[in-house]
C-alpha cells in the first residue's frame, strides 16, 4: 500500500534518526520565532505550515513520541494539553477552534492541534489536508482523553481506515455543500467565515 505522508508512522517505526524531518517539532520548540508560550510542562508554537488563519501546536517538554505511546500516567498531561489550548483559542473570540490529534501523525513528539475552523490558509492545498482535519482522522482532544481514560492506550486507526478518510470525497465541515475539488472548496469555505 502506498504511504502517504500524514499516515506515515511514529509509533511502530524505529524512532527518527536526528536531522530527519520528523523530528521538526522538537527544533521548532526552541525556535523564538515560532514560539507562543511555555509553562513548566508543555510548549506552545505556532505551526510553520499552518491550514487555517490560526493554528498551534501545544507539546509536551517530556519527550512523549506520539498519540499512539501515551499510557494511562499521560492522562493529567493530556488534560493539562487541552487546558492551556482551550485558554489560546479564547484568545482569538472572533474564530472558532477545533483541539484534537491526528489519528496517525507524521512528526513525533506528541502535539495537540489547536486551530481555526475557518481553514483559509495557503498551506492548506490538497484534499488529504481538507480531510486530515474534517474527517474523523482528526480525533478531538476529549475523545482521545476518554479513549485513553476507557482502555489505557489509544488504539491505532488501520492504514485501510485512514486511507478511506484521507482520499474519501470532498465536503465542506459546515454545510451540506460538496465542492467539485479544491480550488472550489476553498471559494467555498471563504462564504462561511464572519469577520
Ligand atoms: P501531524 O500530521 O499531526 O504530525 O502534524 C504535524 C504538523 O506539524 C503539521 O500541521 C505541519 O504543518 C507542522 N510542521 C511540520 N514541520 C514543522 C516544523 N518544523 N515546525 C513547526 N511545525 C511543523
Ligand atoms: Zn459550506
Amino acid at each position: 500500500m502506498k504511504k502517504h505522508r500524514l499516515h506515515s508512522n511514529t509509533s511502530s517505526e524505529p524512532p527518527a534518526k536526528k536531522g530527519h524531518w520528523a523530528l521538526g517539532l522538537v527544533d521548532s520548540m526552541k525556535d523564538p520565532e515560532l514560539l507562543v508560550e511555555d509553562d513548566d510542562k508543555v510548549v506552545v508554537i505556532k505551526d510553520k505550515f499552518p491550514k487555517a488563519e490560526f493554528h498551534y501546536l501545544v507539546l509536551p517538554k517530556e519527550d512523549i513520541p506520539s498519540i499512539l505511546t501515551v499510557r494511562k500516567e499521560h492522562e493529567d498531561l493530556l488534560k493539562h494539553m487541552e487546558s492551556v489550548g482551550t485558554n489560546l483559542a479564547a484568545k482569538h473570540p472572533h474564530r472558532e477552534f477545533q483541539l484534537g490529534y491526528h489519528s496517525v501523525p507524521n512528526m513525533q513528539r506528541l502535539h495537540l492541534h489547536v486551530i481555526s475552523t475557518d481553514f483559509n490558509s495557503t498551506c492548506l492545498k490538497t484534499k488529504v489536508h481538507w480531510n486530515s482535519y474534517t474527517s474523523p482522522f482528526f480525533r478531538s482532544s476529549q475523545d482521545i482523553r476518554r479513549e485513553l481514560n476507557e482502555n489505557g492506550k489509544i488504539k491505532k486507526m488501520s492504514c485501510e481506515e485512514c486511507d478511506a478518510y484521507l482520499k474519501g470525497p470532498l465536503k465542506c465541515h459546515k454545510c451540506s455543500t460538496i465542492p467539485k475539488n479544491m480550488p472550489d472548496l476553498k471559494r467555498h469555505i471563504l462564504s462561511h467565515i464572519k469577520n
